[in-house]
């Protein structure tokens, strides 16, 4: 998970947040974007800007472009239904990332957070290709860290040793790639946290 700096929200989202969020928490009805195709187009758009394509949470890149799938509530829309428009709120984020559905921990790491960074909280165990939290973190970063790391199953799924077998071989792979690249470019690459 890489270091987002936000960029504005576009104007008609501003304009409308507040009331959309309201309306959706006082109708019960199930969450749409109240747009249409181009606005969440935009959107995306400004989401995958802030993150170079790369998924907010795990780092893959590129990221798919579908509209709705893609952008995911950091606190979920379901449960915190005033929010459910708000810019601060919304990441872009892939597949295996979003299905994270309603799991949330006060204590999740949040990428555009003004003092998060990798190495606050992580470190890159360059011998399992595994994300580990950070060795010389207080005991309470380590802890976020722990949280961020399992529900975001950034190292796959605990219970599931393929998972986990089968990212850090993906990531093997990609580092391998990185290294034997005579001009490589950073951004283009997925897992970026690898080699920074
Ligand atoms: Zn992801």
């Amino acid at each position: 998970m890489i270091k987002i700096e936000r960029i504005d929200a576009p104007e008609w989202l501003l304009e409308n947040w507040e009331q959309w969020g309201k309306d959706y928490e006082e109708s019960g009805k199930e969450f749409t974007w109240k747009v249409g195709k181009k606005r969440k187009r935009e959107l995306v758009d400004l989401l995958l800007e802030m993150t170079n394509d790369h998924c907010s949470y795990c780092d893959n890149f590129p990221m798919a472009r579908s509209l709705q799938e893609t952008i995911d509530h950091f606190r979920p829309k379901s449960i915190f239904k005033l929010i459910a428009y708000l810019w601060e709120n919304l990441f872009v984020a892939c597949s295996k990332c979003q299905q994270r559905n309603n799991n949330f921990d006060e204590k999740l790491l949040k990428p555009d957070e003004s003092d998060y960074s990798f190495h606050r909280y992580f470190e890159f165990d360059g011998e399992t290709f595994m994300i580990e939290p950070q060795r010389k973190a207080t005991t309470t970063d380590q802890e976020r860290a722990i949280i961020t790391i399992t529900l975001f199953r950034l190292n796959g799924k605990e219970e599931d040793r393929g998972t986990r077998r089968d990212i850090s071989l993906e990531r093997r792979r990609i580092y391998r790639q990185f290294i034997n690249d005579p001009n490589p470019e950073i951004e283009d690459y997925p897992f970026r946290f690898m080699f920074v």
